[in-house]
């Protein structure tokens, strides 16, 4: 009798505890030159839809007690198999026409984390970082190797061809077009995607996913896939994705040092979050945003472009799905 009672009362704080403590979410579908006069309103009504999508997905495994790794997982995984974002299905084209994405994940509990780079035809590259992280004693697998990994786990794989889209294509041959007539390119089109979550646990985690930057050569791999630059958690200080010109963001190794500015010098998400794109990234000439969670559920997701796609569930459990810089002063 006495041990039933016990028990009914370890499960009573138990499922209090996860009841009391907040759950947030944050997703991010790229940053750049994102006008409403550059838009479509069938597309603006596309993306919107994904975005609401997603964070729907992602929120209600913290709803159920899931964690927050399960959450960013299963955003993603969404935003990867929706055309409008540059991951998975829609990702952006190589110099040759090819796809090669990256992918990472990170667990704010343990500082775990799991990345790929430069892989092909595998439908959720996201699903690859973390088979990364879980099942190999590796942080980050690239190409071929990563692939076959990803294959010996039973991964799916899909034909080149799904992945590719025509609005990729016309984008390949603008910006080709636009590099043989020595033209700069004059407008910025980041739309990797991304994921951070509190779980009611108080777990943090990250992820990001991405086809790099269009008409890349050589192999080249952005921040996205790299721990620090693109992507970030820590459960003592915050959870960061990341979106922009992936260079300046390794250079600054940009998601940590927002969590070391709420870490080691006391700013708040909003100011640490701030100062890296606004002030750090900004000044150096690069652009992009971040979507970020602290341990207490705030969220933050400044931008220094004129727009960024992007979705939020605070731990009020309030709603935001927002694309232009109007969006969030309105
Ligand atoms: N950060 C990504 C990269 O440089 C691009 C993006 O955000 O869309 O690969």
């Amino acid at each position: 009798m006495l041990r039933i009672t016990f028990l009914t009362a370890v499960l009573l704080a138990a499922s209090l505890a996860v009841a009391e403590s907040p759950v947030a979410i944050a997703i991010h579908g790229g940053a750049g030159t994102i006008l409403p006069e550059k838009m479509t309103a069938e597309r603006e009504q596309a993306i919107r839809a994904a975005l609401e999508e997603s964070a729907h997905a992602g929120h209600e495994v913290l709803e159920s007690g899931g964690p927050a790794l399960d959450a960013v997982v299963a955003a993603i995984r969404i935003l990867e198999d929706s055309p409008e974002f540059n991951a998975g299905r829609g990702a952006v084209l190589t110099n040759t026409g090819t796809v090669e994405m990256d992918a990472s994940i990170m667990n704010g509990a343990d500082l775990e984390a799991g990345a790929v780079a430069s892989v092909k035809r595998i439908r959720h590259p996201i699903d690859a970082a973390r088979l990364v992280m879980h099942d190999s004693p590796h942080v980050m697998l690239m190409g071929e190797g990563a692939m076959s990994f990803a294959e010996d786990h039973g991964l799916e794989f899909m034909d080149e061809d799904w992945f590719i889209t025509d609005f990729r294509r016309r984008q390949l041959e603008t910006i080709q077009a636009d590099e043989q007539a020595g033209m700069q390119l004059s407008e910025s089109w980041h739309s990797t995607v991304g994921a951070v979550a509190l779980d009611a646990h108080g777990n943090l985690a990250a992820a990001t996913s991405t086809g790099g930057m269009a008409n890349k050569r050589w192999g080249r791999v952005g921040d996205s896939p790299i721990i620090g630059a693109g992507t970030y958690a820590d459960n003592r200080a915050c959870a960061i994705s990341a979106t922009g010109h992936g260079e300046f963001f390794i250079r600054h190794v940009a998601a940590h040092s927002i969590c070391s500015l709420v870490r080691m010098a006391g700013m708040t998400l909003d100011e640490a979050a701030n100062q890296v794109i606004n002030e750090t990234l900004k000044e150096a000439g690069a652009d992009g945003g971040v979507i970020a969670v602290d341990p207490q559920g705030n969220v933050s997701m400044p931008f220094n472009t004129p727009g960024m796609y992007r979705a939020s569930v605070d731990g009020d459990g309030k709603l935001q799905v927002l694309i232009y810089r109007e969006d969030s002063e309105g």
